[in-house]
This record gives structure tokens, sequence and C-alpha cells, in this order.
């Protein structure tokens, strides 16, 4: 299971990665700095799709679990991932990346709809596109978007920046002795239930064949060693 050389990759960015040490919602200083690795990463050659979560703004199963309808919250979720692709639209384009901003929630006056063949079209004139909103239900999270957005634009690899630097056996957090992965299955990782993206978005690589590269974004620089294949990282493949 080793990596093949990317030309073309779907970064997705937990959208807590967006808060910086805040407690909640963006810090633009820390999207400044990930906007940076990720323009460090363009000028290598590769091409980019972006997928930026909402968890530091609006979770719908934190909104349901409040007692509010669950695909209401779910779209106030939705809703959040947009504000975050914005942020850092507006975060790559002041350091001179072009960028188009799709939603998959259509919204005209603010951004594009998710055209596939547009996203291509921007891919080849070298723009970073940013997809936002998910898959545009309810329901699902924006890891699920990120899968389908790798099959869709296909991508050689998901690459899953987070705050923990790969799969692990147990929670880190929790448990002392947990170990990290180098590599692991998807079926492992579908079967054990491990924390990696939610099912569905693993399900969705595996029967696409494209490997999840779990990586921590919060360390400087790591993008980059990740990408050159020198980081700390869990590949998740067939
Ligand atoms: N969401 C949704 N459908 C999607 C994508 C996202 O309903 O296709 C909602 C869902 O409520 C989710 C929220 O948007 O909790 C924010 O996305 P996510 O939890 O995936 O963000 P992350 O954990 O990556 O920050």
């Amino acid at each position: 299971m080793s990596l093949p050389q990317f030309k073309r990759i779907l970064l997705k960015l937990s959208g807590e990665v967006l808060m910086g040490d805040q407690p909640f919602g963006i810090d633009t200083d820390y999207v400044a700095k990930l906007a940076e690795e990720v323009k460090a990463a363009k000028e290598t050659g590769l091409e980019i799709c972006l997928v930026i979560g909402g968890g530091n703004i609006f979770r719908g199963m934190a909104g349901a679990a409040k007692g509010m309808d669950r695909a209401q919250a779910d779209y106030m979720g939705m809703l959040a991932t947009v504000m975050n692709a914005l942020a850092m639209q507006s975060a790559l384009e002041k350091i001179g990346v072009e960028t188009r901003v799709q939603s998959a929630v259509q919204m005209d006056q603010v951004c594009e709809p998710v055209i596939r063949r547009r996203a291509e079209r921007h891919m080849e004139k070298g723009r970073i596109v940013i997809f936002a909103a998910g898959v545009g239900a309810p329901y699902f999270t924006t890891d699920s978007g990120a899968a389908l957005r790798a099959a869709e634009m296909r991508c050689d690899a998901l690459f899953k920046g987070t705050s923990v630097d790969g799969v692990y056996n147990a929670d880190p957090k929790k448990d002392p002795t947990a170990t990290r992965y180098e590599t692991v299955g998807f079926d492992k990782v579908l079967a054990d239930n491990l924390r990696v993206m939610d099912a569905s978005a693993v399900a969705l690589c595996r029967d696409n064949d494209i490997p999840i590269v779990v990586f921590s974004i919060r360390e400087r620089g790591n993008l980059a060693r990740v990408l050159a294949g020198e980081g700390t990282q869990t590949v998740v493949g067939n």
C-alpha cells in the first residue's frame, strides 16, 4: 500500500482546524497560515480540490442533541461550511492563489453551484476549487462530501488534515497505550469502526480505490512533509 505520485488530490480540512487556538469560529490569522501551506503545496505542481468542514461553527448532531430537528440542524451545518469556504477563499486570494467556491446548496449571489465540468475547467486554469456544503443533503457530513468530490474529480488521494496525526487503534486522547497505524485497510477501518471518516465516506473511497491519508494539519509545514511522504500519517487503502 505505497503512495503513488499525485497529480491531483482532494484536501479535506476539518472545520475545527480553522479555529486555531480559539474555542469556536474562524481565526483569520490561522486561516492565513493554512492558506500559505496550501499555496506551497500547489506550487509543487499539484492540482488541489479543497473541502472544508463546519464543525468550528455548527454540527447538525449537536443541534439535534439540543432538541432541534436533525435535518434543519444539518442545513445550518452546511451553511457553516460555506462560511468556512469563503474564509479560505479570501485567505488564498489574498496571497495570489486563484480559487472558486462551488456549493452543493445553490446560493448564486455568493458562489457557484457544483458543476463538475466547470470545476474541471477551473482546475485546468490552475485554480483551486473549494467545494462547500458537503453533498448538499442532511444526514451526511463533509467527509462524505470530500469522498464524493474526490471520486467525481478523479483525485489520486484524499488527504484528511485534522488535529490527530493518523489513525489509532484507540482514542489517543483517552488511552495512552493507543498506537498509530502506518497503513490500514478500508475493510479493517469499517469492521473495527476506527475513527477515520464516517463509514459512508470510507466505503466510497474503498469502492473507488482512493487512498485516504490522515495527518495533522496543526503542525506548520506538515502538509508539505506528508505530500513528500516524510510526515507522520496513516494511509488507508485497499
Ligand atoms: N452537513 C450535512 N450534509 C453534508 C455536509 C455537512 O448535513 O453533506 C452538516 C452536518 O450537520 C455536519 C455539519 O454540516 O455536522 C458540518 O460538517 P462536518 O461535521 O462534516 O464538519 P467537520 O467535522 O469536518 O468540521
